[in-house]
């Protein structure tokens, strides 16, 4: 994803900052908890479909802990 888009975007509801998660490449609002997918270095900056980062899915706990010795790059 073009990083200069990053300073044009903000979150749709606070209308705060945006945090790229590269790795995730999900963009993070801090302050709503909310993670908004990019898909094909699309950002969707839909409510509808941003995670809520303080209900992560159990799927994710299990990845976290598994992850810490080979994290992709
Ligand atoms: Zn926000």
């Amino acid at each position: 994803m073009d990083t200069r888009l990053l300073d044009l975007l903000v979150c749709p509801i606070c209308k705060g900052a945006l945090q790229f998660d590269r790795e995730a490449q999900e963009l993070v609002c801090p302050r709503d908890k909310l993670a908004y997918p990019v898909r094909d270095g699309i950002p969707l900056m839909l409510v509808d479909l941003a995670r809520d980062m303080t209900a992560p899915a159990p799927e994710a706990t299990a990845a976290a802990q598994t992850s810490n010795a080979d994290a992709p790059v």
